[in-house]
């Protein structure tokens, strides 16, 4: 990319900042709170714009419109008028791509080729897919004998579950958010969203398109503020939600789950996770280098399916670790809209410290640093941002922090294993269960570790490829429920048996 087209790129970036507003029964509000933080971008730590945190008011105005529009216009739209205008939300965020693309690079930092690949058209994907979802549904119908031989029919109804709290993490927060607005819109609900502090920009530019799209107002609610005794906290307690999801850290998790049991609201919880990957010596090599790469730092390692464990097979494990090390050092660390960058900053400098403790903490315990371990030089530009080393280690015990906890970065351990049973043992040896993947040319392998695996997926030879009409979720401590396709159904409405005596 020349110089001037870089400037020029840089230049409609630099228009997207802008304050964020809360988005409450179809209009931007700043609340009534007086209360603002400034919105960083991580690139280089300047100032995006305001945001607004809501308080107490502001998620009672927004559940109550939500509340309202569930027996407005909504509520009374066959499921083809309702999935047609989700449609269009989804064409409009398309038509709208460079928008939602410069706001979430600027809020995140990412690189605009993972962004616009990624993101921004999985955002868009989500409200299609669910549309065309439940516009194909049907329910269960049985014929039951009674004593007078008349018999009875009995017919399952789907209706909306209500009002749904949406409360979503900053790593991916377009697509992670609309994967739970969407299914919830398609099937009749209406939503209070309650994005990441850290980025709040696209939760806010959905809302014009929502309006755009024609979704009536109070359909779709956006919040700003915190979580613990801020909007987050405010709105799984309030009275009119009747269904939470959230995607978060564990420990979080477990804040909403007890919050949710006021009241008796459903939860589903998408968790963090501690993924590994097992490299047999019978893989071909090339492929999971290829894999491992992008699973350990595609989006700077803040992917909670990504891999922080790396354990190979030992006749193989100097050649994967020097090549692992090589394509780490490959990667190039630059602004999103120069197509050359390959990693952004972390979300935050707030995160780099939680990410660079682990690095002093994997150097205190005797690791090896194959490669990285700090804070890498950057144009002086970019220097304030919050630029991280790609990292890799070896030689840590099993008992580590390093193995054990979710670090959400760049960086990996690697550690050799000898026969498939010691692998499987070491892949389920944390207390999450998120994903693994499993690197091997022998097919009957390949089904007998991925059994074994336990985790809500499991990839044989590849990473984040998924049918969205598949289950996500995690196991263990690393989620309850699954939501995708159908599934996602189970959620986001209420089954009516309606039993009809002939
Ligand atoms: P986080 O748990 O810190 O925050 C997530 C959201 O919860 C934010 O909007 C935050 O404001 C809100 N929140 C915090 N405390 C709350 C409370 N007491 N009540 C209500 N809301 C509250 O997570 P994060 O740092 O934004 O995201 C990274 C984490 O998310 C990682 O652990 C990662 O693994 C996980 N994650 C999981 C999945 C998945 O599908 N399993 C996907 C992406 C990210």
């Amino acid at each position: 990319m020349t110089v001037q087209a870089l400037k020029k790129a840089s230049a409609s970036f630099d228009s997207a900042r802008r304050d964020a507003a809360h988005f409450i029964d179809g209009a931007f509000t700043s609340g009534s709170t007086g209360k603002f933080w400034e919105n960083r971008t991580p690139l280089d730590n300047s100032v995006i714009g305001r945001v607004p945190e809501g308080g107490k008011a502001e998620i009672d105005a927004a559940c109550r419109a939500a509340k309202a529009a569930l027996h407005g216009p909504w509520g009374k739209m066959t499921v083809v008028e309702r999935t047609d205008i989700l449609a269009k939300v989804a064409d409009l965020i398309i038509a709208r791509l460079e928008d939602f693309l410069a706001a979430e690079c600027l809020d995140t930092g990412k690189p605009s080729s993972l962004a616009r690949h990624l993101d921004i058209p999985r955002g868009a994907a989500n409200f299609k897919m669910f549309a065309d979802t439940v516009k194909n549904v049907s329910t269960e119908t049985f014929v039951m004998p009674t004593p007078d031989g008349a018999g009875a029919i009995n017919y399952g109804l789907r209706k909306p579950k209500g009002v749904i709290a949406v409360i979503s993490p900053w790593n991916l927060p377009l697509l992670l958010m609309t994967w739970k607005v969407g299914p919830a819109l398609a099937c009749g609900n209406t939503v209070v969203v309650k994005p990441s502090e850290e980025t709040p920009l696209t939760a806010t530019l959905l809302g014009e398109v929502m309006n755009e799209a024609g979704v009536p107002k109070g359909v779709y609610n956006v919040v700003h503020g915190l979580g613990p005794n801020s909007a987050g906290e405010f709105l799984t307690q309030h009275p009119l939600v009747n269904g939470i999801t959230f995607t978060g850290e564990t420990r979080t998790g477990e804040a909403i789950m007890r919050q949710a049991a006021l009241g008796i609201r459903q939860v589903s919880c998408e968790l963090g996770g501690k993924n590994p990957a097992l490299v047999f010596a019978d893989a071909d090599l090339d492929k999971a280098i290829e894999g491992v790469m992008r699973s350990c730092f595609a989006n700077c390692g803040q992917v909670c399916l990504g891999t922080e464990r790396v354990y190979v097979q030992r006749p193989i494990f100097d050649a994967f670790v020097a090549r692992l090390k090589a394509g780490a050092e490959s990667l190039k660390l630059g602004r999103p809209e120069d197509p050359s960058t390959t990693l952004g900053p972390l979300v935050s400098k707030e995160h780099r410290e939680k990410v660079l403790s682990y690095y002093k903490k994997a150097a205190a315990e005797g690791a090896t640093i194959v490669t990285g371990g700090g804070v890498p030089e950057m144009p002086a530009e970019l220097a304030d941002g919050a630029w991280i080393e790609p990292t890799i280690w070896t030689g840590l015990p099993d008992t580590s922090p390093i193995v054990n906890e979710e670090i959400f970065g760049p960086c990996c351990h690697i550690r050799p294993f000898d026969d498939e049973d010691e692998a499987v043992a070491l892949a389920n040896s944390t207390p999450y269960g998120l994903a693994a993947s499993v690197w091997t040319e022998n097919l009957a392998r390949a089904h007998r570790v991925a059994a074994q695996m336990d985790v809500g997926i499991c990839w044989v030879n590849s990473w984040f490829l998924r049918d969205l009409r598949t289950a996500f979720g995690g196991a263990k401590q690393s989620g309850i429920g699954r939501e995708g396709g159908l599934h996602s159904l189970e959620f986001y409405t209420e089954l009516t048996n309606v039993c009809v005596k002939l």
